[in-house]
């Protein structure tokens, strides 16, 4: 039996047509997604690469419905993703964001309890030993009571994945999560999620770190011109890139 998580069929998302208020006439449209197609299976480490602007992101924020999407229909776990599913959607699916968008005003220990108390997935104790583990996981014990201002860019960035997986989490989504930090906190937070990638969650992780989706990922699919243009086990897209586009992509990150 295959364990498929996600199933994407024939997504299209279009930005504008709306009209907004001091503006005449509709917002001009732009077609981002024009019918993606795409499976994923439990366990799959899958880097997501295309040139900036090609929908990236938008690819993402539909996954978790952060935007509806304009045509086509996501099954998560066997359910159609539409408003009806979406608490559900929300604690079975993280994100990390390339800003980490932790919550300023509370503590390191607090971004992670928050969510899993309030939609009453745990009891505090239960959340506040669960942040415990996870902060000795992410090697940030010592920081539980500080905020997160005071903290570096990379161990901003080790806390939101925490506060990801402190909903157990069956897949987290990652929007280039090391595009914001200085070159040499990368590696940190590479590191934590190449190792959360061999525990056999399922990540779905935008980036421009070849060498990470070299290494830790099993599929990398290359989206252009709001498709999916190419969708291969890593040793066989870098070595053989079929796609011209892909190729010129290629060689520019090199
Ligand atoms: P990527 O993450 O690959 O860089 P994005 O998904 O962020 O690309 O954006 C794809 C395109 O959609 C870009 O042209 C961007 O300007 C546009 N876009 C993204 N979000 C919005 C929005 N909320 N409203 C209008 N256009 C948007
Ligand atoms: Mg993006």
């Amino acid at each position: 039996m295959t364990d498929k998580i996600l199933e994407v069929r024939g997504l299209f998302k279009t930005y504008g047509g709306e009209k907004k208020r001091g503006l005449k006439g509709l917002t001009p449209k732009l077609d981002v997604l024009k019918g993606i197609d795409i499976d994923i299976y439990r366990g799959d480490v899958v880097c997501l690469i295309g040139p900036s602007g090609c929908g990236k992101s938008t690819f993402l924020r539909c996954l978790n419905r952060l935007e509806v999407p304009t045509g086509g229909t996501i099954k998560f776990e066997g359910e159609v993703v539409d408003e009806a599913h979406i608490d559900k959607l929300r604690q079975k699916m993280g994100m990390v964001f390339q800003h980490f968008n932790l919550f300023p005003h509370m503590t390191v220990k607090e971004n992670l309890c928050m969510a899993p108390v309030l939609l009453g997935l745990k009891s505090r104790p239960e959340a506040e030993k669960r942040a415990d583990e996870l902060l000795e996981r992410v090697g940030l014990s010592d920081k539980a009571n500080v905020y997160p201002a005071s903290l570096s860019g990379g161990q901003q960035q080790r806390i939101a994945i925490a506060r990801a997986l402190a909903m157990d989490p069956d897949v987290i989504l990652f929007d280039e999560p090391t595009s914001a930090l200085d070159p040499e906190m990368v590696g940190e937070v590479l590191e934590l999620m190449r190792e959360l990638a061999h525990t056999g969650i399922t990540m779905l992780v935008v980036t421009h770190e070849m060498g990470f989706a070299r290494e830790v990922s099993n599929r990398v699919i290359f989206i252009d011109e709001g498709q999916i243009q190419e969708d291969e086990p890593p040793q066989e897209l870098f070595a053989h890139p079929k796609n011209p586009r892909l190729q010129a992509f290629l060689s520019k990150m090199l």
